[in-house]
């Protein structure tokens, strides 16, 4: 990928105080971006170490707090990018979990993890494009959404059963918003695997994300962990030039994994 191929772009990214969110924000000023808008909802000392790289990467950064199950902070959110005038690429990154792993486990989650994770996960995205639908449609050209899904939402594995089905929606969604949103707007998903983020951070057992890895690695036919600039090179060809006739894909980032080890060969 070229690395000017943001050059002059205005760009958001949702969820970027840490991980991926900071490696698309980061990523996105090393190729060349005018200006990065910077949201986290809770984690304002991250979201300016965010802020800091992108300038140390030669784009100008606002940092904005919002939570995007609010409605009135997506609004909050887009609006950061008015003094620009326009937005060309939306990055639908912040998402939230509940670790039930044991998804035999019925009783491990409710009706209100359902609802907090959609809320966020999927609801959160939808206001996020509502509320920056006309700067992404003031540029000259086509601009571009990437929603942050997960490999999840299409097997059905990962933290929780709500979490799954929560980017199983988000997946959905994206299809509905690429057809509404053409020609001028192109809205793509990205499913990644495991990515080496504080995602997986638990105080309670602090070697548990090393562990994780190890077993990421094991499992993968790529036999690979994938780290947040792994994922963010994937994400940013979304929004990128050179995906210029791509809209309405799901693109797996995942080291393989939905591929398992199941091998149909006869030998
Ligand atoms: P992370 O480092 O924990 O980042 C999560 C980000 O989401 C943080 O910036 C967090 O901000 C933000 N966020 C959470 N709730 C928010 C809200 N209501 N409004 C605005 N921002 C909010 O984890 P990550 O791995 O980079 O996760 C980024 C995305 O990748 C998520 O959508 C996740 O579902 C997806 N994903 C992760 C994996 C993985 O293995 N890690 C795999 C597949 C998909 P604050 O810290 O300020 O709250």
């Amino acid at each position: 990928m070229a690395m000017d191929d943001y050059a002059g772009r205005v760009v958001l990214v949702t969820g970027a105080s840490t991980g991926l969110g900071r490696a698309i924000a980061v990523g996105a000023a090393t190729r060349g971006a005018k200006a990065v808008i910077v949201n986290y909802a809770s984690s304002a000392a991250e979201a300016e170490i965010t802020a800091e790289e992108v300038r140390k990467a030669g784009a100008e950064a606002v940092v904005v707090q919002g939570d995007v199950g609010e409605d009135a902070d997506c609004r909050k959110i887009a609006a950061a990018a008015n003094a620009f005038g326009r937005i060309d690429a939306l990055f639908n990154n912040a998402g939230v979990t509940k670790f039930a792993p044991k998804h035999d486990d019925l009783d491990a989650v409710n009706a209100d993890d359902f609802l907090r994770l959609y809320k966020i996960n999927v609801v959160g995205a939808f206001q996020m494009v509502r509320a920056a639908r006309t700067l992404l449609e003031a540029g000259e050209g086509t601009s571009a959404v990437v929603n942050t899904s997960s490999i999840a939402g299409v097997v059905g594995i990962g933290s929780s059963v709500p979490y799954a089905a929560s980017k199983g929606a988000l997946t959905t969604m994206t299809l509905s918003l690429a057809r509404a949103l053409a020609p001028k707007i192109r809205v793509n998903a990205v499913c990644p695997g495991f990515i080496d983020t504080p995602w997986f951070d638990d105080p309670t057992s602090p070697a548990s994300r090393d562990r994780l890895r190890e077993a990421t690695i094991k499992a993968t036919p790529l036999r690979a962990a994938s780290t947040a600039e792994d994922i963010a090179d994937a994400t940013l060809f979304l929004a990128s030039p050179h995906s210029r006739h791509v809209t309405g894909e799901t693109l797996l980032v995942d080291a393989g994994t939905h591929l398992g080890f199941a091998s149909l060969s006869m030998r």
